[in-house]
């Protein structure tokens, strides 16, 4: 492994590869695997030019379940009750698990509802000598547009809010925009802060949340795939002791499918969402780049992803990156261009 402990990764990029298993349809249609697992950093990918190994920190195979990928993620929670703020996202081409890993399902929870567990059973055990208080924030962005989800939940509870209800005045959230405090820290302005008091209200929330993604509620294709989201959770932590407070802050975010759009038939409104999704992705690739290759100035400013995201890479923040790929010989091209992508950080 390239870091030993948490403190090492301090500023750093770590890099996991998870691939997920062939799905029954892929089995049945006799799809066979480009992907070998070499060692448990190392994999293989065939390419039209032959094998090409790719190494990570981490590499998890279809075989590894939601809770060993889990036991290998959960060490960043001491760092945000610590007061750092720590971020974990998904990369991938729709279809390759990134909501599988950060989200998972009610039988195969994924990442986001164990950290939200362990966070309130961490905050627990150190009950007598912290007080400790979590609110959160969850955003939308599409098109380069942010959208406030727990507003859309308070104002619209009922409600499946399409597309076009977002372009009529009274849906119409109080504009976001995204600032710095005294301390650096990146805050949205006008977004909806609620508190979080327990495991259940805390994914409650965020399921509900995840559930006014108005991509997801109108586009039948790839649900959500066509925005990034950010569930982000801040701790405060109030030592007794020492009478002094640290304020963490955890963000988890499944990006929008990293795919090219297909040249054919797509629409305007696809090719728009398309060139979106490619600009931020790319200016989260240049500020990954640069902070590896450790240059003065980091690109931040030049998406609004890079720029919700600025305090949760380099610096103290810690951040884990995922990328998830399919296995499947017809993907090969995808899974070769997220790879090369994740390769950047080294
Ligand atoms: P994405 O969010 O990248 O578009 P999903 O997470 O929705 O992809 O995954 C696509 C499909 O593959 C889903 O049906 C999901 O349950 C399944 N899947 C993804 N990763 C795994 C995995 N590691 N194990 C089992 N099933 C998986
Ligand atoms: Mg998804």
């Amino acid at each position: 492994k390239y870091y030993n402990t948490i403190e090492d990764m301090k500023g750093k990029i770590r890099v996991y590869c998870r691939c997920r298993p062939m799905s029954g349809s892929e089995l049945e249609r006799g799809c066979q695997s480009a992907v070998r697992f070499l060692d448990e950093c190392t994999l293989e990918l065939d390419t039209p030019r032959g094998p090409k190994s790719f190494a990570y920190d981490q590499v998890f195979n279809p075989a590894n379940t939601q809770e060993q990928v889990f036991e290998d993620t959960k060490n960043l929670l001491q760092s945000a009750l610590d007061g750092y703020n720590v971020c974990i996202f998904a990369y991938g081409q729709t279809g390759s698990g990134k909501t599988f890993t950060m989200t998972g399902s009610e039988s195969h929870p994924g990442i986001t509802p164990r950290l939200i567990d362990l966070l309130f059973k961490s905050s627990e055990a150190l009950k007598g000598n912290n007080t400790i208080t979590y609110e959160a924030y969850m955003l939308e962005l599409y098109n380069d547009a942010l959208i406030d989800l727990f507003y859309l939940l308070e104002s619209h509870p009922d409600k499946v809010i399409s597309e076009s209800d977002m372009k009529i005045t009274p849906f119409k959230a109080p504009k976001l925009e995204i600032k710095k405090n005294d301390k650096g820290m990146v805050v949205v302005q006008n977004i909806v802060v609620k508190p979080c008091t327990d495991t259940h209200q805390t994914l409650k929330l965020f399921e509900h949340a995840n559930k006014k993604r108005q991509v997801g509620a109108t586009k039948m294709n790839a649900e959500s795939s066509r925005s990034h989201s950010v569930f982000t959770i801040l701790i405060e932590n109030y030592n007794k002791t020492t009478k002094k407070t640290s304020i963490g802050k955890l963000s988890l975010v499944d990006l929008a499918g990293s795919e090219r759009a297909g040249k054919t038939g797509a629409t305007a409104d696809r090719l728009k969402e398309a060139q979106a999704i490619n600009k931020s992705l790319s200016a989260l690739g240049d500020v990954i780049a640069a902070l590896s290759t450790n240059e003065k100035f980091i690109p931040y400013r030049n998406n609004k992803l890079t720029q919700l995201m600025q305090d949760s890479l380099g610096g103290n923040a810690k951040t884990l990156m995922f990328v998830n790929i399919s296995p499947a010989d017809y993907n090969q091209e995808e899974t070769q261009t997220s790879l090369s992508y994740a390769s950047r950080v080294k």
